[in-house]
């Protein structure tokens, strides 16, 4: 059933995922192991008996049935997580210390069986193999890693308050945890909520893309594995607009963070509004502009140009989709730019040179086709791809716009594809205005040689990321989110913890004070 083949590997991707290198064979994935909801540590059916497929975008074959959550089961891993949450249960009596050990272990167990998590990832996402084992799985274990590190370094404050009061914070836990991730990164958007939840000493219950249950269920078992206590992480594999919706709606859920579409991000907001006030953290779309000054560096500008749009079949909300460049190199950039489109490799994810895969699935596929007819309906000039690769899966070969302008929709709108923008400027203040003329603001991109000029931009842009001469690079280390309606609050980085955390100020009457 899956033809997934031994090979030697070697990062195409050495800009972005420079540390780790491939060195084992990796062997034939024989069998997906886990596709029942992970409630309490055991593995259970869904309430109503129901499964659904889930599919190999590079074929459009089946891998396998997982079960279907519904608003029962949410229920289900809701009551179980409250449990794991009470005062005086293993989970609140342990020390944060050995919460951030077993985050450790939970990242050694991940490092152990890293070939077939990557095959896993590829199997169920269509990413290359090559990026799954060394950026998504890769990154996924330093995450786990870093907040592991912050388990027993939240600290309050002891604050100087007036009178003769002692005033000190503690950093709590919010409680129950829903967490709802997509399906263009699984194990580094499991991570990305998983970790600062568990290392601040929550509960959770998550759930996964109903395009990519898989691997996030592999790491549930590796999670008990680890030893975290029952309860204490619960993971459902189910649709959004039933499991997902219970869990925005929930009265017994005390947060929800998300990471998906705008439109949905809306309804998140409106459940917990409607309900019980939940805190909620959203990670939403994006229509990032990179914008490269004459004086760029020309062939780094259009490889790091390239990747920041196509780079995970373009399926990321940071993607740079929109190219702003200069005049006067506005030709010269856009040739190299269809070289390079063109000469991107594109097939079986897991083929050793592999740089491009399928789309997630038919849905997205059709969508972006869509867009594509749109822009040259509007007037945009194809000039490379736009159109399927191959006679199977739902591969799109990495297409190149020139020509285009901020009013049409394929500079507006989100396609969350290979499609690439090339967008002619005259002025600094000019694009700066243009760039910013967006409802969304995730991550934007500079490429100039002039610090001065770089640090307007970077000053000016409404974006919770802004990359100069660089693209797409996030560590655990660095707060990650958007401006406007690319969501709020942030991930990664100590912000990330803040997500997690309730502030209690205690305050404590003295009878004397002394300075
Ligand atoms: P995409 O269109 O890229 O799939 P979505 O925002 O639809 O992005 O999905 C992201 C996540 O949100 C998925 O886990 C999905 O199941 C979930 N989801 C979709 N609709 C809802 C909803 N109405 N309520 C809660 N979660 C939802």
């Amino acid at each position: 059933m899956f033809r997934i083949q031994a090979y030697q590997h070697i990062s195409t991707f050495r800009h972005m995922v420079a540390s780790y290198s491939v060195t084992k064979v990796q062997k034939p994935l024989k069998d997906v192991r886990y596709t029942k909801l992970f409630i309490n540590n055991e593995w259970h059916n869904a309430v109503s008996g129901r499964t659904f497929p889930t599919v190999d975008p590079s074929t459009g074959e089946i891998i396998a049935h997982v079960a279907e959550a519904e608003k029962d089961d949410v229920d289900l891993a809701v009551q179980a997580a409250k449990q794991a949450f009470r005062l005086g249960s293993p989970w609140r009596a342990m020390d944060a210390s050995h919460r951030g050990q077993l985050l450790n272990r939970l990242a050694d167990l991940i490092e152990r069986d890293r070939v077939y998590l990557a095959s896993l990832e590829s199997l169920d996402n269509g990413k290359p193999f090559s990026v799954s084992y060394n950026l998504d799985v890769g990154e996924t274990i330093k995450i786990y890693r870093y907040f592991g590190g912050f388990a027993d370094k939240c600290h309050g404050k002891t604050i100087p308050m007036d009178g003769s009061y002692f005033c000190y914070t503690r950093l709590e836990p919010v409680g129950v945890c829903g967490q709802i991730i997509p399906w263009n990164f699984p194990l580094i958007m499991q991570c990305w909520k998983l970790a600062p939840a568990l290392a601040t000493g929550n509960t959770v219950v998550m759930k996964v893309a109903e395009q990519t249950p898989l691997s996030a269920l592999y790491i549930a078992s590796l999670v008990k594995e680890a030893g975290f206590p029952p309860g204490v992480v619960n993971i459902l594999t189910g649709y959004g607009a039933t499991a997902g919706a219970a869990i925005a709606r929930h009265m017994d859920v005390d947060k929800v963070a998300f990471t998906g579409s705008t439109n949905v991000g809306r309804l998140i907001q409106k459940a917990a509004g409607e309900s019980n006030l939940k805190r909620v953290t959203l990670e939403l779309g994006g229509k990032s502009p990179c914008i490269v000054l004459a004086d760029a560096n020309l062939e780094h500008a259009v490889e790091q140009c390239h990747e920041a749009v196509f780079f995970n079949m373009g399926q990321c909300c940071a993607a740079g989709s929109r190219t702003y460049v200069e005049e006067s190199i506005y030709d010269e950039f856009l040739e190299k730019a269809v070289e390079k489109a063109k000469a991107r490799k594109i097939g079986n994810p897991f083929e050793s040179d592999t740089e491009h895969g399928p789309q997630i699935n038919n849905v997205q596929f059709n969508k972006i086709l869509d867009y594509i007819k749109i822009g040259k309906k509007e007037g945009a000039k194809l000039v490379s791809g736009g159109d399927r690769y191959g006679d199977q899966g739902f591969f799109i070969k990495p297409t190149v716009f020139a020509d285009v302008h901020d009013n049409m929709r394929i500079a507006r709108e989100e396609i969350f594809g290979p499609v690439q923008s090339i967008i002619k400027f005259k002025k600094i203040d000019e694009v700066i205005e243009r760039a910013n003329g967006t409802r969304y603001g995730l991550a934007a991109g500079i490429f100039t040689k002039d610090l001065d000029r770089a640090m307007h931009l970077t000053q000016s842009l409404q974006a919770g990321t802004v990359w100069v001469n660089t693209y797409n690079i996030v560590a655990s280390q660095t707060p990650f989110g958007g401006y406007k309606e690319s969501g709020n609050g942030r991930e990664l980085g100590e912000d990330g913890l803040k997500a997690y955390t309730e502030v209690k100020s205690v305050i404590v009457k003295m009878s004397q004070k002394n300075s």
